[in-house]
C-alpha cells in the first residue's frame, strides 16, 4: 500500500448505517435496556461493518485503493467527531472519569443523557431531516486525539481484504456546527479554537497513516451553507487555513485526503479547493454546478492538476434512478478537460434506504424508476466503467436508463390533466383571504376567550393504539373494528380535554402513524414502502413516502374523525392537517418538475379537505408546517424563490377558508430569525411555536416585527416527562404577555403529545389551564 495510490474512479461518500433490517437499531436498543452486553453490541456492529464492506465491493466499488468509505456510526457522525477529538463537554467530565466507563458509555451518555445529565442538544444537519448531536465547546473543553475506533475500522477492513477510507466530519464544519457551552466567556465562538482542533486532526491522521490507511475523507459541508455563523467566504478561508496545515504534514504522516463539499453548490469555491494541498476534492454536482467558465477555459483543470475531482453526479438525497447519460456527459467532459475524475455521489447515502429489491409490494413499474443506496452504488460503478473503457462500453446501460426515464415520463398518473389544469388556473386571489380586520370581526363569533388554551394536536400514542393499528395492518381486525376502536379513543380524548378545561379541543390524531404517511396513503400520486427506512437520529428512522405522480385527493381524509370529535362536544374542535411544505420535506419527491409545482398540487388537495371540514361543521383548522425552516436552501441566492413558493403553497391551501374560519399553523422550532417575514406571510390567524426551553425568547422578535395575529408560544416543554408546575407556566405566560399584547396570546404546549405518557400529560395540561386562569385573573 503506497502513500500515493490514486483513488479508484468510483466511490460513494457513505452508506446507510442502521442495517438492511435495522439490525443496529435493535442491537443498540437491547443494549440500552440491559438485555445484551457491550460485547454483544460490539460484535453486531462489527458484523454489520463487515457486511457493508462486502456489499459495496459486490456492487462494484474496488476493494483496493480507498474507494470503500468506512462510515459506520453507533449514533451520529458529529458525535463520532466529538469523541475522536476528545472534546467531552465539562458537564460530562464526571461520566468520563467514572471507574470502568468505556468509550461507548461516554458516547451514549452524551447522546442520551442520564439522570444527572441533559443530553447534548440535537438539531437538523444542513437541509436534511437527519439530526446530529450538537457539540458544546468553550475555552477549556479538552481536545485530545482518540483514534481508537477509526484505527479499529481500518484493521477490520484489512483483515477482510478491503482497503477502506475512514470518514470524519472535518474541523471547520465541526466547529461551525458546535455551540458555545454555558460556561464559555462572553463572545467566545467554538471556531476560535480551529488551530487547536486542526492539530488534533493531524494526530488522528497520523494514527490512521500508521494503521495503514491510504485515504481519509473529511466532510466540510459548511462550504456550501449561507446559514452558519460566519459568511461563506470566511468559511472558505478557514478551510484553506485548516487544510493548508493538515496537507503540509509529510506524506508518511498522513493518509491522502479527500475533502468533500456535499449538500449544495461549491462552484464558487472549487478553484480554490483544487489548489489546496489535498489529494482529492468532492463537489456535489446534483444540487450544485461546476464553475462553467473556468471549466471551459481550462482554468479548473489547471487548479486540479495533481488533485482528483470526485464528481458527485449521482443524487444521494433522493431515490430516483439517475439520468446516466446526463451524468456521464458531465463526468466525461471533466475527464476530457484533463482532470482526474472519480465518479461519486452528491453526499453520504445515509439519507436513502438500502435496496429497492427488498420492496415486494411496490408496483413493478414504479420500482423500475427507483434507485436506493445499493442501486446508486451500481450506477456509480457503471459510470466509472464508462470513464475507463469509453462510452461504448456502457451504451447498453445508458440506453436502458433512457428507456426507463421515457417510460416514467409517459406513465399514467405521472401527469394528470385535471390536476395540471387546476394548478395552472390558480391566480393571486386564490392565495389571499379576507383582511385581517374582517377575519377578526368574523371570528369573534367563535367566542374564544383571551389566553385561550389548546394543544398542538396529538395525544399520547399508547401501546394500545399502536397494537390496534398493527393488528389492522396485518388484517387481524377489520376496518369496522379498527374504526370503532379509534372512535372510542377520540371520545376518551375529548372527555379528558373537557375535564381538564381546555378551550379549543383536538381529536388526538390516534389514526395517524406519522404526520405525512397518513396523508400519503390517502392521496393519489404517493406510494409507501415496506423497508424504506432512513435514519432520523440515533436509532430512530422514518419511512418517507414516495411522491411519484400528480397529487390529488380521491376522498376526504380527516373529515370523519374531526366531525365525530366535534359531534361529541359543545366546545370548538380544531381540524388537523399537515401542510404542503412538510408533506414534501418528509417524502421522497419526484425530481422531474420544480418542487413549487408539486407543492401547489398538494395545496389544492388540502384546500378541498379544509372545505369539507368546514362543511362538516369544523370552525378552526390547523395546518402544521414544522418543516418550513428545514427546506430553506443553504444557498442564500436560492432562498427568496423558496420562500415565495413555500409560503404561496400554504396560502393556496388555506385561502379558500371564509373569514369566519380560523386558520392555525404550528411550527416546531424557535429559530426564526431568517424566516420571520415568511412566518408572517403565511397569514395564519394563530401560529403556535416552541418556546418553553428558550423561555419565550422567540416572542420578542415577533413583537418587534409587528406581528399582529395570534401567537401560541409553548409554555410546556413536551420533550421530557417532567411536569411543569402552575407557577412555572404562569411565569412563562407573563413573560410572553410582556412582549406581545395579551389579546394575541394563546396558551399551549411546545408541540404534539404523541411521545408522552398519559400520567404526565394530564398533570401538565391541568397546570397549563390553571396557569392561563391565573394570568387572566391577574393573580
Ligand atoms: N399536529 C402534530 C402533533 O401534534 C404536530 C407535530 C409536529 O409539529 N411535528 O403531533
Ligand atoms: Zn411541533
Amino acid at each position: 500500500m503506497s502513500a500515493t495510490t490514486p483513488l479508484p474512479n468510483a466511490t460513494i461518500l457513505g452508506y446507510p448505517r442502521l442495517g438492511r433490517r435495522r439490525e443496529l437499531k435493535r442491537a443498540i436498543e437491547s443494549y440500552w435496556k440491559g438485555s445484551t452486553s457491550e460485547g454483544e453490541l460490539l460484535e453486531t456492529a462489527r458484523e454489520l461493518r463487515a457486511a457493508t464492506r462486502s456489499r459495496l465491493v459486490e456492487l462494484g466499488l474496488p476493494a483496493a485503493g480507498g474507494a470503500v468509505p468506512e462510515s459506520f456510526s453507533f449514533y451520529d457522525q458529529v458525535l463520532d467527531a466529538t469523541l475522536a477529538l476528545g472534546a467531552i463537554p465539562g458537564r460530562f467530565a464526571d461520566v468520563a472519569a467514572r471507574e470502568g466507563a468505556s468509550d461507548l458509555d461516554v458516547y451514549f451518555a452524551l447522546a442520551r443523557g442520564d439522570k444527572d445529565h441533559q443530553p447534548l442538544e440535537m438539531t437538523k444537519w444542513f437541509d436534511t431531516n437527519y439530526h446530529y448531536s450538537v457539540p458544546e465547546i468553550d475555552e477549556r473543553t479538552p481536545f485530545a486525539a482518540n483514534a481508537a475506533s477509526l484505527v479499529a475500522g481500518v484493521a477490520e477492513a484489512a483483515q477482510q481484504g478491503v482497503e477502506p477510507r475512514p470518514v470524519l466530519v472535518g474541523p471547520v464544519t465541526y466547529l461551525l456546527l458546535a455551540k458555545a457551552s454555558d460556561d464559555a466567556g462572553e463572545g467566545f465562538r467554538p471556531i476560535d479554537r480551529l488551530d487547536e482542533a486542526v492539530a488534533v486532526y493531524a494526530e488522528l491522521l497520523s494514527a490512521l497513516a500508521a494503521a495503514g490507511a491510504s485515504w481519509v475523507q473529511l466532510d466540510e459541508p459548511a462550504l456550501v451553507s449561507d446559514s452558519l455563523s460566519v459568511p461563506r467566504e470566511q468559511t472558505l478561508a478557514l478551510v484553506e487555513r485548516a487544510y493548508g496545515a493538515l496537507g503540509a504534514a509529510p506524506a508518511a504522516q498522513r493518509p491522502q485526503i479527500l475533502l468533500t463539499a456535499p449538500y449544495g453548490d461549491s462552484s464558487g469555491a472549487l478553484l480554490r479547493l483544487g489548489a489546496l494541498p489535498v489529494e482529492a476534492v468532492q463537489a456535489d454536482l446534483v444540487r450544485g454546478t461546476l464553475p462553467i467558465e473556468a471549466h471551459d477555459s481550462g482554468e479548473l483543470a489547471r487548479a486540479f492538476e495533481g488533485t482528483q475531482l470526485v464528481a458527485g453526479v449521482v443524487d444521494g438525497r433522493n431515490i430516483w434512478r439517475t439520468d446516466l447519460r446526463q451524468s456521464f456527459g458531465t463526468a466525461e467532459a471533466l475527464q476530457r478537460s484533463g482532470i482526474a475524475v472519480v465518479v461519486g455521489t452528491s453526499n453520504n447515502l445515509q439519507h436513502v434506504p438500502h435496496d429497492v429489491n427488498d420492496e415486494t409490494k411496490l408496483d413493478e413499474r414504479l420500482k423500475s424508476w427507483l434507485a436506493f443506496a445499493d442501486q446508486k452504488v451500481e450506477q456509480v460503478a457503471i459510470l466509472a466503467r464508462g470513464l475507463s473503457e469509453g462510452s461504448a462500453a456502457i451504451e447498453a446501460e445508458l440506453a436502458e436508463v433512457d428507456r426507463v426515464l421515457a417510460d416514467r415520463a409517459s406513465a399514467p398518473g405521472v401527469r394528470v390533466d385535471g390536476v395540471r389544469d387546476r394548478v395552472s388556473a390558480v391566480g393571486e386571489a386564490d392565495r389571499s383571504r379576507a383582511s385581517e380586520g374582517d377575519r377578526r370581526d368574523a371570528q369573534s363569533a367563535l367566542g374564544i376567550p383571551s389566553l385561550a388554551t389548546t394543544t398542538i394536536g396529538s395525544f399520547p400514542q399508547t401501546t394500545e393504539i399502536r397494537k390496534a393499528r398493527a393488528a389492522f395492518t396485518r388484517g387481524e381486525i377489520d376496518q369496522e373494528a379498527y374504526d370503532g376502536f379509534l372512535r372510542e379513543e377520540i371520545e376518551r380524548v375529548i372527555r379528558l380535554q373537557e375535564q381538564i378545561g381546555l378551550d379549543v379541543l383536538v381529536h388526538g390524531e390516534a389514526e395517524r402513524n406519522d404526520m405525512v404517511q397518513y396523508f400519503a396513503e390517502l392521496l393519489d400520486g404517493f406510494a409507501v414502502t415496506e423497508h424504506g427506512w432512513v435514519q432520523s437520529y440515533g436509532t430512530r428512522a422514518t419511512r418517507p413516502s414516495i411522491l411519484w405522480g400528480d397529487v390529488s385527493r380521491p376522498a376526504p381524509m380527516t373529515v370523519a374523525w374531526s366531525a365525530y370529535a366535534q359531534s361529541l362536544t359543545d366546545r370548538l374542535v380544531k381540524g388537523m392537517l399537515t401542510g404542503p411544505v412538510t408533506i414534501l420535506a418528509w417524502s421522497f419527491v419526484r425530481d422531474d418538475q420544480p418542487l413549487a409545482d408539486t407543492a401547489n398540487q398538494v395545496a389544492l388537495a388540502l384546500r378541498d379537505e379544509i372545505d369539507d371540514l368546514v362543511e362538516a361543521g369544523i370552525k378552526i383548522v390547523q395546518v402544521d408546517e414544522p418543516a418550513l425552516r428545514e427546506l430553506l436552501p443553504l444557498d442564500a441566492d436560492r432562498q427568496p424563490a423558496y420562500l415565495d413558493w413555500s409560503v404561496g403553497s400554504f396560502r393556496l391551501a388555506t385561502s379558500g377558508a371564509a373569514a369566519e374560519v380560523q386558520i392555525h399553523t404550528h411550527l416546531c422550532y424557535s429559530e426564526f430569525g431568517e424566516i420571520i417575514d415568511a412566518v408572517d406571510g403565511l397569514d395564519a390567524d394563530v401560529t403556535s411555536i416552541e418556546a418553553a426551553r428558550s423561555r419565550m425568547d422567540v416572542v420578542e422578535p415577533l413583537g418587534d416585527h409587528g406581528y399582529s395575529r395570534g401567537i401560541g408560544p409553548g409554555v410546556y416543554d413536551i420533550h421530557s416527562p417532567r411536569v411543569p408546575s402552575v407557577e412555572e407556566q404562569t411565569e412563562l405566560i407573563r413573560i410572553a404577555a410582556s412582549r406581545i399584547p395579551g389579546e394575541q396570546l394563546w396558551v399551549n404546549p411546545d408541540c404534539g403529545l404523541k411521545t408522552r405518557g398519559y400520567g404526565e400529560t394530564v398533570e401538565s395540561l391541568t397546570n397549563l389551564v390553571r396557569a392561563a386562569q391565573a394570568v387572566r385573573e391577574g393573580a
